[in-house]
């Protein structure tokens, strides 16, 4: 199946899916551009002294001042310099060179989370980078605007003036799965910095997308991995439905309604002038040599891979699935780095069996529906790495417990789940199975192979799936032998 009949399936959009197949079925003709946001955990705001833990306090307004309300006359303070430090150390993460001098400039616009009237946000701090195969034109600081209640008509300045990293990656996704990839990929590897701030998997990324050469689209503030991918669905159909009428999108900034599922025209786009970006005549040029000197990178979901494999002892494949989430890394290591032995039950288990189950639920590892944390999984892989449950029960207690969050030691206790080893237990069990099904039987010792699975099925469901299935077959090969 091609890229783009997959990717637009589901809207089933017959215009679009035959007008793909005349181009061959790529979709190199869509350029998609990301702008992520990345909020960075600092003490303070980026030029005051207040406290940043807007996302903590459900009370607006009382972290702040004059200065992140923008109080006429007052003069903001130097610019935070741990703040700095970490967009710096972001920008080099994403393999971009650093500007020695940078000025922070002015960014007009009239909307009411922003009191002044204007952003301050910095000249690139780093630029011509690149993450895989995606290039990164910038990565700048600014300092995040207050947020505004529009149906309330209410304004928080709580937010106002802390400390955001600003991403801007150059056109290079072909498909609305690339540009989630990609995203996926730059939280997981802002998240190996430890600076930023975890607001439970909530990002803000602005989304741009041509086709054909034509006018770039802006769709605004897209608030999740999935509404990427949904808001991009429908803005490429919407675009090439424009061009099937003979029509063209036109260049303009859109928002994405997340209920209704599609994008909705905001304003003609704004261009560099309509901004009006001087440099703010408060604030003297910042310089970032000395301090891009002197970072220390952090381990990379990279650097990290190559470690836990000579480390752990694991599968090449298994390690980048851990790497690639940076949780779930964490997790393993902590399980491991105390009993090593659990290496291989808790990659593989991870990285089949919790990632099987993510899937199907169509959920993050972060997402609040997953229950699953460290307690239940290094419980689940004691129990299986010391023999206690099959790993059928196994994956059924996994099934339940990660909608859940039960412990599976107390699932195991309480419905009585361990393991059958008993062999009088097992005996009664084989011999019954046998009186029932003396057909199959006669068949297994003819040598029919099917029939001893058979068998061993019907042996597993009179166990309620516990029996120890090599104990099963050795049972089983015994009365085949003294038969
Ligand atoms: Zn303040």
């Amino acid at each position: 199946m091609s890229r783009i009949s997959q990717t637009l399936q589901p809207s089933g959009n017959v215009v679009a899916e035959t007008e793909t197949k005349k181009k061959g079925g790529k979709m190199d003709n869509v350029k998609i551009g990301l702008e992520i946001h990345i909020p960075i955990k600092t003490k303070q705001k980026l030029f005051c002294d207040c406290p940043t833990n807007y996302y903590e306090i459900s009370e607006p307004n009382i972290s702040i001042c004059p200065v992140c309300t923008g109080m006429p006359g007052i003069k903001p303070h130097p610019i935070n310099s741990k703040g700095l430090e970490s967009v710096i150390m972001l920008a080099k993460l994403l393999n971009c060179k650093i500007n020695p001098k940078i000025f922070i400039k002015r960014k007009h616009y009239n909307y009411p989370d922003l009191p002044s009237g204007y952003q301050r946000t910095s000249e690139p701090i780093g630029v011509d980078g690149n993450l895989g195969a995606v290039g990164i034109w910038e990565v700048h600081i600014e300092e995040d605007p207050g947020k505004y209640d529009l149906n309330y008509k209410r304004v928080n300045y709580n937010r106002s003036g802390t400390v955001l990293a600003e991403i801007v990656s150059a056109p290079d996704m072909h498909s609305p799965e690339e540009a989630r990839n990609f995203l996926k990929e730059v939280i997981n590897l802002v998240k190996y910095t430890n600076r930023t701030v975890d607001i439970g998997g909530v990002m803000r990324a602005d989304v741009n997308v041509s086709i054909e050469g034509g006018a770039k689209v802006e769709i605004k503030n897209v608030n999740s991995q999935k509404g990427i991918v949904k808001a991009l669905k429908y803005e490429i159909l919407r675009q090439k439905n424009l061009k099937n009428v003979g029509s063209e999108a036109k260049m303009e900034t859109r928002g994405y309604d997340e209920g209704q599922m599609i994008t909705v025209s905001m304003r003609t786009k704004e261009t560099e002038d309509d901004y009006r970006y001087v440099p703010d005549p408060d604030i003297p040029p910042v310089y970032l040599k000395e301090i891009s000197e002197k970072i220390v990178l952090p381990e990379t979901p990279r650097s990290r891979k190559k470690r836990l494999i000579s480390e752990y002892v694991l599968r090449d494949d298994y390690a980048d699935i851990l790497v690639r989430n940076k949780e779930i890394a964490d997790i393993f290591e902590d399980i491991v780095s105390k009993n090593k032995t659990l290496s291989e039950i808790s990659s593989s288990w991870i990285c089949r069996e919790v990632m099987r189950q993510l899937n199907y639920r169509d959920i993050e590892w972060s997402d609040e529906k997953n229950k699953l944390n460290k307690k239940i999984l290094s419980d689940l892989f004691v129990l299986l790495a010391n023999n206690s449950i099959t790993e059928n029960t196994g994956k059924k207690i996994l099934e339940r417990v990660i909608d859940s969050g039960e412990l599976p030691g107390e699932i195991v206790k309480k419905e009585n789940l361990m393991i059958e080893c008993d062999d009088d237990v097992l005996e009664k069990v084989v011999n019954e199975v046998i009186e029932k099904n003396q057909k199959a039987f006669n068949d297994y010792k003819a040598g029919n192979k099917s029939s001893m699975n058979f068998l061993v099925g019907q042996i597993m469901k009179g166990t309620r799936g516990k029996a120890d299935n090599k104990k099963v077959r050795e049972i089983l090969d015994r009365k085949l032998g003294s038969i």
